[in-house]
């Protein structure tokens, strides 16, 4: 065998020549053309749906049950979105929707199953015959023009391109929307008491807690918000003087607790990180890190006060920190506080009947805040009537071949509160769905639909 010194040892590992030795690949200087990662084009479909939430899932089924050929393209590991992967429920929201119940139905409720949503969601695709793809993240539009026309999806296997008739962006932040050049909102506006900041609503880092007592714990006494302590204080009045004591961290001065699937846990959503920017990957980071840091003081909190949590214990953390708010992509039409609040109806309706609270966790402070006007100051939380949402909050202003679904549609920082939720965003989704099966069968933009098609199929029941 060849001995070698030191320096002839590097000069062939750098050309990757040693006689008789296998050479790590890794050490090789050259790439090899046979092995170098390629751009993949991937199959042409009629429908690429970006993002595997409750809105990416709707319209993906809704696609896929017209006949539509769908790929859902998901970046993480699980299908469902903020639920899954944040911790996030039970599914809030109402609309008139037989297809949304459907969904509800199929999840088994509306407390999610956290462990298992996603093979739920899972079955529903495989059913609907949508194909998807996990650890696949869309990396950026294919583009002819100011028209959509698929996506570029970063893959441990490389990138690969997929063409697609019609894209719906459900990234939940408008990713493909925003890389594809269209206009957009962040943040809030001025209000009643602060000018116009551009803040978002705080990231969460949601926890699960096992060990608690049932019979002792505040549910059974009608629930948190009924319970009273001797000294006739409330919940919230409890969390709120020991934020000022010191006792909860700085931000956090609303500790809610979630039944669960199982009597003995709750999820906790009180952990609250202000002043960040989803789009940012250095607010994620710092996000991340600062959410989870606030669980321990948290769980000591409720082993000290709350009836039942003396034995709790944190027993699952979320894979992502919880982010609330992000990109609105403004679309033809935009839906505005005042027609929540009235709950208005509109002809161009794909969504009917949506109801939810306008609710804002506070962008700038502890608590629940909204902006809608003085007479509704913060920790208030209006009403809406029962509200429509038009077609063209999910069409992106001078885009063609792009429509968008869940809380990335076109809407003000105080509605998109509101429609913001679950269950109205899975609504969004089987409008946005039908409408790109529709547009993929039709070879017409999307924009080129008209409504009345839309809503005869999301509006039926077959
Ligand atoms: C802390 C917190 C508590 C909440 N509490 C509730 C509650 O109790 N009840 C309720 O109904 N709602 C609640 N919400 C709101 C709700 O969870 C979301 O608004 C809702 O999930 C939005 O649905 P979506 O499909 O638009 O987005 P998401 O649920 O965010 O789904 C988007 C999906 O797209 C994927 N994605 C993102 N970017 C890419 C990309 N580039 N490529 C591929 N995939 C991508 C994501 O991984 C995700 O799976 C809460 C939200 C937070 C953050």
């Amino acid at each position: 065998m060849q001995r070698l010194n030191r320096r002839d040892t590097i000069k062939h590992l750098a050309l990757g020549t040693v006689a008789g030795l296998a050479v790590p690949p890794c050490l090789a200087a050259e790439p090899d053309p046979a092995t170098t990662r390629k751009t993949e084009i991937w199959p042409a479909v009629d429908v690429l749906v970006c993002g595997g939430g409750p809105a990416g899932i709707a319209a993906a089924m809704m696609a896929g049950r017209q006949g539509a050929r769908v790929l859902l393209a998901e970046r993480y590991g699980r299908l469902g979105g903020m639920a899954v992967q944040a911790m996030v429920g039970p599914l809030m929201g109402d609309v008139e929707s037989t297809w949304v119940k459907q969904i509800i139905d199929g999840l088994g409720g509306r407390k999610v199953d956290y462990e298992f949503a996603d093979l739920k969601y899972a079955a529903m695709l495989e059913e609907a015959r949508a194909d998807f793809l996990l650890h696949a993240a869309v990396a950026e539009p294919r583009r002819d023009g100011n028209r959509v026309t698929g996506a570029r999806l970063l893959t441990k296997q490389g990138l690969i391109d997929v063409p697609a008739r019609v894209v719906v962006d459900a990234t939940g932040d408008g990713d493909v929307a925003f890389a594809a050049g269209a206009q957009f909102e962040q943040g809030r506006g001025a209000g009643p008491a602060w000018p116009a900041d551009g803040l978002v609503q705080p990231m969460s880092i949601m926890f699960r807690v096992s060990g608690v007592s049932h019979t002792e714990s505040m549910d059974t006494h009608g629930g948190r918000n009924r319970y009273r302590f001797p000294d006739g204080r409330s919940w919230d009045e409890l969390c709120r003087d020991a934020n000022a004591k010191g006792e909860l961290p700085k931000m956090v001065g609303k500790v809610r607790t979630y039944s669960s699937h199982r009597e003995d846990q709750r999820v906790i959503n009180a952990t609250q990180v202000n002043h960040v920017d989803g789009t940012k990957v250095r607010d994620l980071t710092q996000a991340e890190l600062e959410g989870r840091r606030q669980v321990e003081p948290v769980l000591a909190f409720l082993r000290k006060h709350a009836p039942g949590f003396r034995d709790a214990y944190v027993s699952g953390m979320p894979a992502v920190i919880g982010v609330r708010e992000t990109r609105r992509i403004l679309g033809d039409e935009y839906l505005t506080v005042k027609e929540i609040v009235d709950g208005a109806r509109s002809a161009s309706a794909v969504v009917r009947k949506a109801e939810f609270s306008i609710d804002i966790h506070n962008p700038d402070g502890i608590g629940q805040a909204q902006g809608v006007s003085s007479e509704h100051p913060l920790g208030t939380d209006p009403k809406c009537r029962p509200y429509d949402i038009p077609y063209g909050c999910l069409l992106p202003r001078g885009i063609e071949g792009l429509l968008v679904a869940g809380r990335c549609i076109s809407g003000s920082h105080e509605a998109m509160a509101s429609y913001r939720v679950q269950v109205i965003a899975m609504a969004t989704g089987v409008a946005a769905g039908v409408a790109a099966a529709l547009a993929a069968r039709q070879d017409v933009a999307p924009r080129a639909l008209e409504v009345v098609q839309i809503q005869k199929v999301a509006f039926g029941t077959a």
